[in-house]
């Protein structure tokens, strides 16, 4: 079966701690279940929020979902940072920090985000 850890993570890295939080918690879930896993099907960032699709998710891990998906309009895409973000940018919907927004022409952002795969191993 695959992981959350398997599929590409199409977002940038500013939304990893948070995706990391949950993929810990669906492998204990799944290493605990493993007639009725969850299943995450896509993560991609869309109109400036984060969207993870899923099935089969018990209550609690659907919270942790719609927690991190609430919390992705505060925090920005790229760095993490919580401060000053938010999400329009000339006609894009990027959710950055000042910092980043004036550092990076969101084209390019948008161009080197569409699929980051994740390469490095949790530690849990
Ligand atoms: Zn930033």
């Amino acid at each position: 079966m695959k992981s959350i850890k398997d599929i590409p993570w199409e977002c940038g890295k500013g939304w990893w701690p948070m995706i990391e939080k949950i993929a810990s918690a669906i492998d204990s879930f799944n290493a605990a279940h493993p007639d009725s896993p969850v299943e995450v099907t896509q993560i991609k960032q869309k109109f400036g929020g984060l969207r993870i699709y899923h099935y089969n998710a018990p209550e609690d891990i659907r919270q942790l979902i719609d927690e991190a998906i609430e919390a992705s309009w505060q925090t920005c895409e790229r760095c993490g940072s919580m401060v000053g973000v938010t999400t329009d940018h000339k006609g894009f919907r990027f959710t950055l920090c000042p910092d980043c927004r004036s550092e990076n022409n969101p084209r390019v952002l948008l161009k080197h985000r569409i699929v980051i795969r994740r390469k490095r191993t949790i530690n849990c």
